[in-house]
């Protein structure tokens, strides 16, 4: 399939690697290679404690890294969070905001998540935004309305094809090696490209990448990807198995 957009496969390592964990980044930096350099883009989202040591084992691989996760502030006496700037000083190219868990366990707002994917532009860090709905919410039918409602109130204004990206990531489908039928997965990615031409017009809508996220594995990443409007994936349980990440990113 011929794409117009750069497809990204991002690892979302969550709560998970210590220093030894590095090589899994190394490993993956090997298997990076010529034939998979110009067709997808790759990057990895350790835990912030790893984000400088993980940025310079990829030196020279041409693989980013991300936060998964940043401040709505910019400094002072906020104990225990990392601003976008520390973030991008240790060498972050992205930042993860509005994943589920941040949502659901942190009680975050679309209206923070707005804010730290502000603040993470601000740091010129490339934002992914992430979406999604509960199964409760997609039994109801309920997921293209509560999806549309994420993304008006938590996408950046004026962002473009450049400093945004999307994750779309069902929140049952998190862990859980669940994931919707290729035909849902069209549907919301639809919709979302169609939602997001409303907020920031339509030629920045068409070049934003949109990912899909939640239980994507070496096995049904070649049906998830081809999906239309799908430009990769973010990657949580299978991103910690260089193999795994590199036959998902082989698979775009
Ligand atoms: P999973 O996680 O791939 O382990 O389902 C995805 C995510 O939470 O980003």
């Amino acid at each position: 399939m011929t794409r117009s957009i750069k497809p990204l496969v991002a690892g979302n390592w969550k709560m998970n690697g210590l220093k030894a964990d590095l090589a899994i980044a190394a490993e993956v930096a090997r298997g990076y290679d010529a034939a998979l350099k110009p067709a997808v883009d790759l990057a990895i989202c350790p835990p912030a404690s790893l984000l400088f040591a993980a940025t310079a084992a990829l030196i020279g691989s041409r693989i980013a890294t991300g936060g998964q996760d940043c401040s709505t502030q910019g400094s002072g006496a906020f104990t225990g969070e990392v601003s976008a700037a520390m973030l991008a000083d240790a060498g972050a190219s992205f930042c993860i905001t509005g994943h589920s868990e941040r949502r659901t366990l942190h009680g975050e707002t679309n209206a923070t998540v707005k804010a730290k994917a502000e603040a993470a532009q601000k740091a010129l860090l490339v934002p992914i935004v992430c979406v999604g709905e509960t199964k409760d919410e997609r039994e109801a039918g309920k997921a293209l309305a509560i999806v549309k409602k994420q993304l008006r109130g938590s996408v950046p204004d004026g962002a473009t094809a450049a400093t945004l990206v999307v994750a779309y990531e069902p929140v049952w489908a998190i862990g859980t090696g669940l994931t919707p039928t290729a035909a849902d997965v069209a549907e919301m990615h639809e919709a979302i490209r169609i939602e997001l031409g409303r907020l920031l017009g339509k030629q920045a809508a068409a070049g934003v990448r949109l990912l899909y996220g939640g239980s994507v594995k070496p096995s049904n990443a070649t049906e998830l990807m081809g999906v239309p409007h799908v430009d990769g994936a973010l990657v949580g349980g299978a991103s910690l198995k260089a193999e795994e990440f590199l036959a998902i990113a082989r698979a775009c």
